[in-house]
């Protein structure tokens, strides 16, 4: 029996966030004539998600101002727009996907880049009203709606975004109490130096920050956050909880279907996916970096968004150039500007430029004697100058690097015009 499909495009891109819209402006910009669909289970058109926890939280920035493009761009590029609508299922071999709405789409090419949902606490008290993610433009709407009635918050998670958001309500002259279960905060993303300056600044702005603590539970008035409890018996008491501890990647149709991956979707240097014309990018897509020595890994960051996108439409546009862009990121806290490229994961040496008591310095994190990456605060030359020692890991001394009379840029070499190998 054959299925009916209630439409079909050549690219179906399941995700209206930033991966799948850069890769249907990066298709169009290729000249690429095919039909486009973007499907996205959120009402409203490819926005930006870092000012989430950033100016938009902060009223600085309204939601016209952070859509990835005006909303008249999609239909003069002929690009569909399937809004509010939620893909349950992929049929690779009928080359359709499913709709919570029982609608089947078809496809020649199928762009999975549905990010992943905010991971939530497991405890009790859960589900409790007054609780919040930070990870679309409706959980900040409700955040914002609740905030004049809040005083005190409790931000559950020391990463970026929960930082992020614990420097604008503080500015809101909220009582913050940030909560990190690790002996520091970003310790999953920058070497210690950093998590200790971020600490500091914080507590200077009159941010409560804990650490090595754990959440028991969180306690209830009438159905709504008033406490959170930790393990050691404190009370905390608050009228909003902001839980910023990481993402789980939308995978489940795709890994149903048969595509290899657990945690992530398994993607080659192309962007392939084991499914035939099945591609994934953004923060969903697990693959091997040469800026990781090769391990597999995830992403989460507007650059790898946006540099797999351009992989996936090159492909489809007749261009086969492999995905190896250096990371870059950046996140914003009161007037503390961080910038970073490279991973540092797995550093043996950390270099610090300039003073962190000037609130301009960076870090330049080795790995058996060769820059891996930078983070540079309030220091954006050294971040632009570092990027080619990390693209060609450097090997120079530490008190060269540290020596802040000498640019970084008069100590990267062209590493192609010297013959040397790359890397
Ligand atoms: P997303 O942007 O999450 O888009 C995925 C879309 O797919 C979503 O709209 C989702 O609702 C939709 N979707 C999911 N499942 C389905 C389904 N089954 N059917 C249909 N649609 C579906 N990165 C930086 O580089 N710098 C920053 O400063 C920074 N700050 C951030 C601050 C916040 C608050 C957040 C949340 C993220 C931040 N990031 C930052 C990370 C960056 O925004 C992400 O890496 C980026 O959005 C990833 O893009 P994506 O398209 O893979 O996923």
């Amino acid at each position: 029996m054959t299925e009916t499909v209630n439409a079909s495009y050549d690219v179906v891109i399941v995700g209206g966030g930033h991966a799948g819209a850069q890769a249907a402006i990066a298709l169009r910009q290729r000249k690429f004539t095919g039909t486009i669909a973007i499907i996205g289970d959120e009402i409203y058109p490819p926005y930006e998600r870092p000012p989430l926890s950033k100016d938009y939280l902060a009223g600085a920035k309204s939601f016209e101002r952070i859509l990835i493009r005006p909303e008249s761009f999609w239909s003069e590029r002929v690009v569909s727009l399937l809004l509010g609508k939620t893909v349950v299922g992929v049929q690779p071999d009928a080359r359709h996907v499913e709709l919570a709405d029982g609608q089947r789409i078809g496809y020649k090419h199928l762009i999975w880049a549905a990010g992943g949902a905010p991971r939530r606490l497991n405890c009790q008290g859960a589900d409790l009203g007054g609780i919040h993610s930070v990870r679309s433009r409706a959980d900040v709407d409700r955040m914002i709606a609740e905030l004049p009635g809040v005083e005190q918050v409790v931000v559950i998670g020391g990463g970026y975004i929960g930082l992020e958001a614990a420097a604008v309500l503080s500015k809101f002259e909220k009582a913050v109490t940030v909560l990190e279960a690790q002996d520091r905060v970003l310790a999953r993303v920058a070497g210690e130096p950093l998590s200790r300056f971020y600490e500091a600044e914080h507590r200077a702005h009159g941010v409560d920050i804990r650490l090595g603590v754990a959440v028991d539970r969180i306690e209830e008035r009438d159905g709504m956050a008033s406490g959170v409890r930790l393990a050691d018996g404190t009370l905390l008491a608050c009228d909003m909880v902001i839980v910023g501890i990481g993402i789980l990647p939308t995978v489940r149709p795709l890994i149903d279907a048969g595509a290899e991956g657990d945690v992530g979707v398994r993607v080659n240097e192309y962007c392939e996916t084991s499914l035939d014309d099945v591609y994934a990018i953004g923060d969903c897509a697990t693959h091997r970096s040469s800026y990781a020595d090769g391990a597999l890994i995830r992403l989460e960051s507007v650059q790898n968004a946006n540099d797999q996108a351009l992989t996936v439409a090159k492909l489809l546009t007749g261009t086969r150039d492999t995905y190896d862009a250096v990371p870059w990121f950046w996140s914003n806290q009161y007037d503390l500007r961080l910038q970073t490229v490279g991973l540092s994961t797995g550093y043996d040496e950390v270099v610090t430029r300039g003073r962190s008591a000037d609130r301009a310095f960076s870090l330049i994190y080795l790995r058996e004697g060769r820059v891996i990456a930078l983070d540079c605060v309030n220091s954006t030359r050294d971040y632009v100058q570092g990027r080619a020692l990390v693209v060609e890991r450097a090997a120079i001394a530490h008190g060269i690097l540290s020596d802040p009379a000498l640019q970084l840029k008069d100590l990267a070499v062209d590493r192609r015009a010297a013959g040397l190998p790359l890397g």
